[in-house]
């Protein structure tokens, strides 16, 4: 084998890619921090992986179980059903208005789920992959109903912060088993609970942290060349291995609830799936619903060495994704385990973190209704400022200058100009190549950039570089716009016409692909330069300074752009913290 085959086998691409996204959580709105965290990278990759011609699939669906709806529920006097298909509706409406392109879009109160979810877990009963204990658990008498997860809170025995969860700590991250607060106190009645015997289902996590060291520090590496796009992020892996270092906890599977998946047990009457249990499941039920819908296996997704398997999440998703859920799926023992899981961090908004009860959001839903002006400019802020490797923060003035100074000024702009000067002077029609001779240093170097820009864009996508790679998308529009300043067309066109011509062509070339590489960011967008330009249809592979054919007559093209005023950006900071209606 020589140097060359060597280099391309270690960097081989996977046969097919079976992506995630969390699944939202059915009890509210879709706010612009959850679609930065898990949704709008995803959207980014799989669009780019399309384009690109390689097989992905994409799916996600809406989380309806657990404490949290039930409370809710309760609190609102209404039904845990009621909550899940409002949100179920909603959060798709929320999707869609961004262009988020699932493949599948599931839900877990489905029959459907229910049963993927009892068949699992008895195969993990089979494989003697629990710990059944009978303990005494917090009572609330009052409401008689055992307490977990969202339905105790106390004082969180690792940062002292009071209003812990029975299950998490959000003031420092600490993952919590309600016996550990201290002063605990029943969510529903304000009670002091009791302690009663249940008996419940326990992963024996301690069991697996040999393996999962070896597969979170080396998993990805080993005998292969270190590639970035298999290297996890450094936050991903640092909280794996301090959740690991500080020893894995038995964690209970199972919950004395009656909403969610029954326990398929016999005697196990009122007690169901934990919710992080049969949550990621969810995505191996979408899988199969679209299978079955497009007469594919689904097999080959889940449990098939050539797929590689990406979770994107939220940071506070990390340790279901890195730990609980591969444990799960090796103790199953016919499933891949996760390739890559490109967890996002939090986007805090106007100095301040995002928080669904103080209304201090932006509504994805209420945001696009209200701004006719599609989702681009909403998906091109959330991408500039995606936090990716540490805390990012939204800002409506942010939000103005990047559209007014970036989307309209620069690319707007330079579209416009070409448009309007090849209709000026050649009626719309694309002028031919020019000679090979007849071209300038500055128009070579033009081409290069053109040569390379697929190539560069799509490994920074790979590399979950997503910032960087719309800036490195950006900056061929920057550079035609440059290009046009430079050479001045218009100076030219009385005394020199064949220059103008070269220049014109070259100009409609960085168009043409600004079409086709911008689809993974702005997808409206380069839609409508796709059309005008003539490469609708053109795909990743055709990124090229020659793209655009000789000839091509150009098609109307609207002002891409629309400038933000002040009284817009003012209008959306009054929003935040008011209740409305
Ligand atoms: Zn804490």
């Amino acid at each position: 084998m020589n140097k060359l085959q060597s280099t391309t086998q270690l960097i081989r691409t996977p046969k097919r890619r079976l992506i995630t996204s969390a699944l939202p959580y059915a009890n509210g709105p879709i706010h612009v921090g959850h679609m930065a965290g898990a949704y709008l990278p995803a959207d980014i990759y799989v669009r780019y992986l399309r384009s690109a011609g390689e097989e992905v699939l994409w799916v996600c669906g809406s989380d309806e179980h657990g404490a949290a709806i039930t409370l809710r529920a309760k609190i609102d006097g209404t039904t845990p059903r009621e909550i899940v298909d409002k949100y179920h509706v909603e959060m798709q409406r929320a999707f869609k208005g961004l262009d988020i392109s699932f493949d599948h879009y599931s839900r877990t109160s489905s029959e459907k789920h229910h049963k993927v979810a009892q068949d699992f877990f008895l195969k993990l009963l089979e494989n003697d992959s629990f710990e059944v204990k009978t303990q005494k658990q917090y009572f609330d008498e009052e409401a008689d109903q055992f307490l977990a997860d969202r339905y105790i809170t106390g004082t969180c025995p690792k940062c002292h912060a009071d209003e812990a969860f029975g299950d998490q700590c959000e003031k420092c991250g600490s993952t919590l088993s309600p016996t550990e607060l201290i002063n605990p106190k029943s969510t529903l009645s304000g009670a002091k609970p009791v302690l009663k015997p249940t008996t419940l289902w326990y992963l024996p996590m301690g069991r697996h942290e040999e393996w999962l060291k070896d597969y979170i520090e080396n998993g990805m590496l080993k005998g292969k060349a270190h590639h970035d796009a298999k290297a996890w992020k450094s936050h991903v892996v640092g909280q794996c291995k301090s959740w690991i270092d500080g020893g894995l906890q038995s964690r209970a599977m199972t919950r004395d609830l009656n909403w969610g998946v029954p326990v398929p047990v016999e005697g196990a009457d009122g007690k169901v799936l934990y919710v992080w249990l049969d949550a990621p499941l969810g995505y191996i039920t979408a899988t199969i619903e679209w299978a079955e819908k497009n007469g594919q296996d689904w097999r080959n997704w889940w449990q098939n060495a050539d797929t590689e398997l990406l979770h994107f999440i939220g940071k506070d998703n990390i340790v279901f994704h890195c730990i609980i859920f591969p444990i799960l799926l090796k103790q199953h023992g016919d499933f891949i385990l996760p390739h890559q899981v490109p967890a996002n961090e939090f986007m805090n908004l106007e100095g301040d973190k995002i928080s669904t009860s103080r209304n201090w959001a932006v509504w994805i839903s209420e945001f696009l209704e209200n701004n006719p002006s599609g989702s681009d400019p909403m998906r091109y802020v959330l991408t500039s400022i995606m936090p990716e490797q540490r805390d990012s923060e939204f800002t409506w003035n942010d939000y103005r200058d990047r559209i007014n100074n970036e989307l309209a000024d620069v690319l707007g702009n330079f579209v416009n100009r070409v448009l309007v000067l090849t209709r000026k002077y050649y009626d719309g029609v694309v002028p031919c190549a020019p000679k090979k001779d007849a071209l300038t240093d500055v128009d070579k170097s033009l081409i290069a950039v053109l040569e390379v820009a697929g190539e560069g864009i799509g490994d920074l996508i790979l590399r979950h570089r997503y910032r960087d790679a719309q800036l490195e998308a950006m900056n061929v529009a920057r550079r035609g716009n440059k290009y046009l300043t430079e050479v001045e067309p218009w100076k030219l066109q009385k005394n020199d016409p064949e220059r103008v011509r070269t220049i014109m062509h070259l100009a409609c070339q960085v168009v043409g692909n600004l079409g086709i590489v911008l689809e993974p960011f702005l997808p409206q967008t380069a839609s409508k330069i796709s059309v005008s330009f003539g490469v609708e249809g053109s795909t990743w592979k055709d990124v090229s300074p020659t793209i655009v054919n000789d000839e091509t007559i150009l098609g109307d093209l609207p002002i891409l752009f629309t400038k933000i005023d002040e009284e817009t950006v003012e209008a959306e900071k009054a929003k935040l913290g008011n209740k409305g209606g």
